[in-house]
């Protein structure tokens, strides 16, 4: 940006007391909760008014080596001028103080910042004008000391718990068991010991400057921006760097003046279920900080939800009946205009209700369904927005086990469900350990006093969470569903030591390493391995899938070579295979002999007669696959792995296979030897294989087209093949094999007065094949880009080897993502459509797919779609999440 630009750029946006500068549609410019504040307070809602630095100002602080605009301080203080004006206070007036919040906000939400100031603006002065003006000194020197206590721990970096020990000795020698139970004396005793404490660790004053205390708060938000807990979340969430944060400041209200005030949030539907009913929690006499800390357990907000849960203190609809109201027409309010579920939080201060965010509330995926589903049922959004409101990513959650209602179960204690599914691993207490541990492959369940931002990559880890503290709202409990991990928040009785790694319920101990399952939708938390049973895919989930399918126009496929695969796939949704591989096959324990030695043979009649032994098995696993499938094409990939893969490794397994073949040993390793490459993934293998021993495609082949031959004379069903050949890198491979597999096909017809459905093509997977694929259509009846291959001969780059810089070359930002999950547009992307253009101008009616990893990927799933594929193969346990995909990438195209 140039300097004459900079002059002219406006930084700051007010909001609230009769109108707003800002709308919810500049969610970029002014972040998710300042665009909503904007936004709510233009509908006429009762906002406390403030401003909000742009998300701008955060990117050129960073650009300009972390200083502030020029024109940024002139424009907060006409700001802050207006403010006053609002609110008729003046800012570090000691008659009559304003005092404001400060609060970041990014288009998303990210609990990895700096989390919120209230109460700011105050000092000894401005406090004692609080207490004269609201004729309550216990709230004033609440709030001051709830001000420096925050103020130190989010601005300054002090440790929280010198205060807390304060605050702790302090109730200890005056027998007090509650924070309610200190009187205003008190509480100005704590306010002197905190300053006291503050000055000592900084070895400064305290700042008493309210402005001073304003900039410190301001800019603590904007460095929050780059804080490792930021970094962390942004890169677990795909969130840009370059997006920024905006910051809130906002004129305070004051859920702690006594009984009539109270702070809480809600969801207008249940964010776990999806069921219609507000879903929230409130205390009285607090501020906001108290409920997401779990600091005092929250009451209801409902009634229903009171008896739900057998709580015994009131609900808000009970003890605040007149605020409720007002709350539930504003849910419905919010609900119709947002026309989504909505995520808000409140304040009543002395009977007056106020309202300090709204968004689009966080969801679990059965929950996502239901509300997509009741939506479009109710007549707010249409079909085709309730398929779009899903996160394909987030079935995944759905498509797994939950706990078996009839099995026997351990339970050790009972917590709240805060993030439904069932997980199973060994207990570890720390993040990090959950980290480690998991990457080493073992299942953890991460169990917590309570998490924090800094307990995020643990917990992404771990199967499941369970902490001793906490409400349905708390961070882990909001983290967990986020995330689709099971999660049981608030077992209380569960007594935790970390020195120790173990935790103690009910006169029972659990060491780290011991086994445990979570069951976070009845909130369970039991000791061992309890049975798991497969999710439901009827109902919602069934609804909206066929709203999906109707909207989608791409097919899904899955990879699968065992029937088992194959059947789940096909309850899933599969309209067919889009890769099976045979090698899996040659390993099974009754064949690898036969694979063995016709591997060893050193002549082609040693070969042909070892593969005579290998047909009929191959035959049935494919007749098994064919029955399966039905009428369903099925693509299978003719042997691609080099054949020194198949030789035994060890010396027990040498003298095995000496034993059966009755080679001496030696000869055995030295064929080993002779067959060992430098180079496997660039070496014999895949269509090379086919043309130095013909014999083994020409077996794989007939088995195929026997083996439909089979199923069609048994069932009356015309099983559909599709023959694919791999790794070719130039037409004459795959002229010479086509006409290999084409003889075998009509040999099998004769022989059986059944001619088989199929086709033969290839699978794109060198960039030479995605070049010359002009060339290649002349034999290719069908393209598979192969884009696991494609993507390390693009590169250059192993897949094996590559997970050890991989994340390297990810921080420094050469790679967005991993390439490997997600497929490369602008490199192997370019492949495929230049494969597909080139293809397609030789073959009309040549058919298309993708059976890499990739096929699984929603953002692949889109370029699939961009790039007019025929369909997507995927995981059997990926295909509702490639079907939705599908549907929304076709969606974004047409509109
Ligand atoms: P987060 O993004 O972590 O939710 P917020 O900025 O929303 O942080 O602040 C957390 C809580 O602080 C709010 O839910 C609210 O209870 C309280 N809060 C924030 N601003 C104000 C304000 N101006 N007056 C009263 N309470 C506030
Ligand atoms: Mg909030
Ligand atoms: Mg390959």
């Amino acid at each position: 940006m140039s300097a004459d630009v900079m002059a002219e750029m406006k930084w700051v946006y007010t909001f609230g007391g009769g109108d707003s500068e800002g709308e919810a549609g500049m969610r970029e410019l002014l972040g998710g909760k300042g665009a909503n504040l904007a936004e709510m307070a233009k509908l006429g809602l009762p906002v406390p008014p403030g401003f909000t630095i742009t998300t701008e100002v955060c990117n050129a602080f960073y650009a300009n080596n972390r200083n502030y605009p020029e024109t940024l301080t002139a424009q907060v203080e006409a700001a802050l001028a207006a403010l006053e004006a609002k609110v008729e206070k003046s800012f570090g007036d000691a008659t009559n103080p304003l005092l404001v919040s400060v609060r970041s906000g990014a288009r998303a939400s990210m609990p990895g910042m700096m989390d919120t100031v209230l109460n700011l603006g105050l000092n000894d002065e401005t406090a004692e004008g609080l207490a004269q003006l609201s004729g309550d000194r216990r709230f004033a020197y609440d709030s001051y000391r709830r001000f420096i206590q925050m103020y130190s721990d989010v601005v300054l970096g002090l440790d929280h718990a010198v205060f807390e020990d304060i605050l702790e000795t302090f109730k200890d020698e005056n027998d007090y068991s509650l924070d309610t139970d200190l009187t205003a004396e008190d509480w100005e005793v704590i306010v002197k010991e905190f300053k006291e404490a503050a000055a000592r660790e900084l070895g400064r004053d305290f700042p008493s400057d309210p402005r001073e205390q304003l900039w410190g708060a301001i800019g603590a938000v904007f460095s929050s921006w780059m804080n490792d807990r930021a970094n962390t979340y942004r890169r677990l969430h795909d969130i840009p760097e370059s997006w920024g944060t905006a910051v809130n400041v906002q004129a305070m209200v004051f859920g702690n003046m006594g009984e009539t005030s109270a702070t809480g949030v809600a969801f207008t539907r249940d964010p776990s279920t999806g069921d219609t009913g507000y879903y929230g929690e409130f205390l009285v006499n607090a501020q906001g900080e108290d409920v997401v800390a779990g600091i005092r357990t929250p009451q209801c907000l409902t009634e229903d939800m009171r008896e739900r849960m057998g709580d015994p203190a009131p609900s808000m609809e009970q003890a605040m009946p007149e605020s409720f109201a007002e709350l539930s027409r504003v849910f419905d309010q919010l609900e119709r205009h947002y026309r989504d579920m909505q995520d808000i939080e409140f304040t009543v201060e002395r009977g007056r209700l106020w309202m300090l965010q709204t968004r689009n509330g966080k969801r679990t995926a059965k929950a996502a369904l239901k509300i997509a589903v009741d939506m479009a049922e109710e007549g707010l959004i249409t079909e085709e927005e309730a398929v779009m409101r899903v996160d394909p990513a987030q079935l995944d959650q759905l498509l797994h086990p939950t706990l078996d209602p009839d099995a026997p179960r351990d339970v050790l204690t009972s917590g709240l469900p805060a993030s439904p599914g069932a997980a199973c691993g060994i207990a570890v207490f720390d993040a990090d350990e959950a980290e480690s541990r998991a990457s080493h492959g073992e299942k953890v369940i991460l169990v917590r006093v309570e998490t924090s931002p800094e307990d995020i990559h643990g917990m992404h880890a771990a199967e499941g969470i369970v902490t001793a503290r906490g409400g349905m709202t708390s961070h882990a409990a909001v983290v967990a569903r986020g995330m689709g991990r099971p999660c049981v928040s608030g077992a209380g009785s569960i007594k935790i030591d970390y020195a120790a790694k173990t935790f103690t319920v009910a006169g029972r101990t659990v060491k780290d390493g011991d086994i445990l399952t979570v069951d976070g939708s009845t909130g369970q938390v039991l000791l061992g391995a309890a049975k798991m049973i497969q999710p439901e895919l009827t109902g919602d989930f069934a609804t909206l899938m066929g709203w999906a399918d109707k909207s989608r126009r791409m097919k899904v496929r899955t990879n699968a070579e065992t029937p088992a695969d194959a059947k789940t796939a096909v309850e899933f949704g599969a309209e067919g295979i889009g890769l099976c591989r045979t090698e899996h096959m040659f390993f099974e324990a009754d064949r690898i002999a036969a694979v063995r030695e016709m591997i060893l043979s050193d002549s082609q009649d040693g070969r042909v007669t070892a593969l005579d032994k290998i047909l009929p098995m191959q035959r049935d696993d494919f007749a098994e696959i064919f029955r399966i499938m039905g009428e369903r094409p099925c693509t299978i990939r003719l042997l691609d792995p080099p054949l020194h893969e198949f030789l035994p490794h060890t010396a027990e397994d040498v003298a095995d296979v000496a034993a059966a073949t009755g080679l001496p040993a030696a000869e055995l390793l030295a064929r080993a030897a002779d067959l060992s490459e430098s180079n496997p993934m660039l070496g014999h293998r895949g269509c090379r294989l086919g043309i130095t021993y013909p014999e083994i495609y020409e077996m794989q082949a007939r088995a195929i087209f026997e083996a439909q031959v089979i199923v069609e004379k048994e069932t009356g069903v015309r099983p559909v093949a599709e023959v694919m050949i791999p790794l070719v890198a130039t037409a004459a491979e795959l002229a010479i094999l086509k006409a290999r597999v084409a003889g075998v096909a009509s040999a099998v017809a004769e022989e059986t007065g059944k001619t088989p459905v199929y086709l033969i093509g290839t699978m794109i997977e060198l960039p030479r094949a995605a070049l010359r694929a002009g060339d290649i259509a002349k034999d290719a009846e069908f393209f598979s880009f192969g884009t696991n291959d494609l993507t390390q001969t693009t590169y250059g780059l192993s897949r094996d080897d590559a997970g050890k810089f991989l994340g390297d070359y990810i921080e420094a930002g050469i790679f967005e993502k991993d390439p490997f999950v997600s497929l490369d547009r602008d490199g192997v992307g370019d492949l495929v459509q230049i494969a597909a253009e080139r293809g397609r101008a030789t073959r009309d009616s040549l058919k298309l797919g993708i059976c890499g990893e990739h096929g699984g990927d929603p953002a692949s799933i889109h370029f699939c779609e961009e790039s007019g594929l025929d369909y997507v193969s995927c995981s059997p346990y990926r295909v509702p999440i490639a079907r939705l995909a599908a549907a929304q990438a076709r969606l974004a195209a047409k509109s």
